[in-house]
């Protein structure tokens, strides 16, 4: 069987841990590749090897910088298929839905290929006589990004092409589960034109993370994840003195007004709790139903949950495919007993679903439960499947409360007719990104994507311009050149004049 590489300072490197981790084709089971688990050792390798890049690569004008990401560009686009199929064969989601994923992160590259506009500082002439003042952003240096199975290109591409854009190296440790979308990104940097050591990944767990999060010379760490794991790189990072943005988990609702168009409600929460298996951070995995919004959806969610297509990725004809791994599946499933035990009404059960020629896949079908409450563990914690939660709520102002007293506020979505309700929605809800009868509401490249409360640590959301400022240090040069005027030594507090 094929063991994977690492890809550190432009060579394929084969790594001296004796940890491996399986991957398998979500919608066979069958194991298809090995994964190394990287020791520390490993982690400093690639850490010097950006190092050492970092000098040229940070004195490359950010024209030049911005040409490499235009053929990177170029080069997704001409490799979407082979990265969709790749994804799809070790994360399961439907082939079209990984190019929409890919397409997402492209987005990103594009953002990136305008950062010589981006990084253009501030200047005042002439602050006093004779003096003058500009800011500019310099990068950080070695930056490492560590990202979750669920998007392995996309999520990763909301990070490294600003990073690399503004003149820093990057270290990317992608999700064990899905790992190959990684090295084929770094071959396609490759061959777009960047040094060696600018763009490396490291595979790995645990030990790799906390090696990232130790190492003195890393300056900067995006996460991606699950809140647990979010919140301790976030400690872990910055107690060691390093920039960190960490993003984690989510439990976005949906609230549906009674006034809403009931058919465009139910199709986006069909998508948006169902597609890629529910294993979305936008997903939306609570529908808060207003008044007679309740039944009104209900009837018209559950026969269309019924016969959605799920089968294997590659098969056009699907809807949803598996779930990532046999393990995740096991989790998904205690939920759905969990939620039968909690009092709420399993009016579709995704449990008993099977395929045949596929009995050894991760499926599970769509599940809906309807009257869930806030108290229970169901609609606390993330479930990551395809298992849509319906909240009843008397009126507008008890939906919204649900929404701001939840742990998470990645998405929140409201349906509407009304634009004085959606409007204080908006307003009022204690959430990084709205959406106005939208569903998932994915800000794009060039604005910038994040949670709020337990969704996201640090200060900065990802991409567009707060991952410029995440990714550079300001810099305010005073200059005088000299006129031949000298006024002496000055004691008191500077002041311009
Ligand atoms: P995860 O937290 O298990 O893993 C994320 C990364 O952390 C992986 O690279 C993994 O190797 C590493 N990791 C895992 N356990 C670790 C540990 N104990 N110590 C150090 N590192 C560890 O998340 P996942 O299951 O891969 O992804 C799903 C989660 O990601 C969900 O919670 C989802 O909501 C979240 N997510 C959030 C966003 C967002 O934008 N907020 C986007 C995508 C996914």
């Amino acid at each position: 069987m094929e063991t994977l590489r690492h890809h550190i300072g432009g060579n394929l490197i084969k790594g001296t841990s004796d940890r491996f981790s399986d991957v398998d084709n979500p919608a066979t089971g069958e194991v298809t590749l090995r994964v190394p688990l990287a020791t520390e050792g490993e982690v400093n390798s690639a850490v010097a090897a950006a190092r050492e890049a970092f000098t040229g690569w940070a004195a490359t004008s950010p024209l030049r910088r911005a040409r490499v990401m235009f053929k990177f560009k170029a080069l997704l686009d001409e490799n979407m298929d082979a990265m969709a199929e790749i994804i799809t064969a070790e994360h399961g989601k439907v082939h079209s839905d990984a190019v929409g994923s890919i397409t997402r992160g492209l987005e990103v590259v594009e953002f990136a290929c305008g950062i010589p506009h981006l990084l253009k500082g501030a200047f005042s002439d002439n602050v006093a006589t004779g003096v003058d003042m500009y800011s500019m952003r310099q990068p950080l240096g070695v930056c490492a990004g560590i990202t979750p199975f669920n998007f392995p290109a996309m999520v990763p591409m909301w990070m490294f092409p600003v990073a690399i854009a503004c003149g820093n190296t990057f270290i990317l440790k992608p999700s064990e589960r899905d790992p190959s979308a990684a090295n084929l990104m770094a071959e396609l940097l490759a061959e777009a034109g960047l040094p060696p050591g600018v763009f490396n990944v490291v595979h790995g767990d645990k030990v790799a993370v906390d090696a990232i999060l130790n190492h003195p010379d890393i300056a900067a760490v995006s996460f991606v994840g699950s809140t647990p794991i979010a919140e301790y790189v976030y400690q872990t990072g910055t107690a060691s003195g390093k920039r960190v943005q960490a993003l984690g988990g989510a439990k976005n609702h949906m609230v549906v007004m009674p006034d809403a168009d009931m058919d465009q409600a139910s199709d986006a929460l069909m998508g948006a709790a169902f597609g890629s298996a529910g294993e979305r951070c936008m997903a939306v995995s609570v529908a808060v139903a207003v008044g007679e919004a309740g039944d009104a959806l209900m009837e018209r969610l559950t026969p269309r949950a019924q016969t959605l297509k799920v089968g294997p990725g590659m098969d056009d004809k699907s809807e949803m495919g598996p779930l990532v791994t046999a393990q995740h599946l096991e989790k998904v499933r205690g939920y759905i007993d969990l939620g039968v035990e909690e009092g709420a009404d399993l009016v579709v059960d995704g449990r008993g679903f099977t395929l045949q020629g596929y009995e050894n896949g991760h499926f599970i079908g769509p599940s809906i439960f309807d009257n869930v409450t806030p108290e229970m563990r169901i609609y606390q914690e993330e479930i990551f499947g395809p298992v849509l939660s319906v909240v009843r709520m008397p009126d507008f102002d008890s939906a919204l409360r649900i929404v701001n007293e939840h742990e998470y506020g990645n998405g929140t979505a409201i349906f509407t007719r009304d634009g004085d309700a959606a409007r204080t929605f908006s307003n009022d809800c204690k959430i990084g990104m709205v959406g106005v009868n939208v569903p998932i509401p994915v800000p794009l490249a060039f604005h910038s994507f994040g949670g709020w409360k337990r969704s996201l640590f640090g200060d900065l959301h990802m991409h567009g311009p707060e991952g410029v400022t995440f990714y550079t240090k300001l810099k305010t040069v005073t200059s005088r050149w000299p006129t031949g005027i000298r006024q002496g030594a000055e004691y008191v507090m500077p002041v311009m004049r």
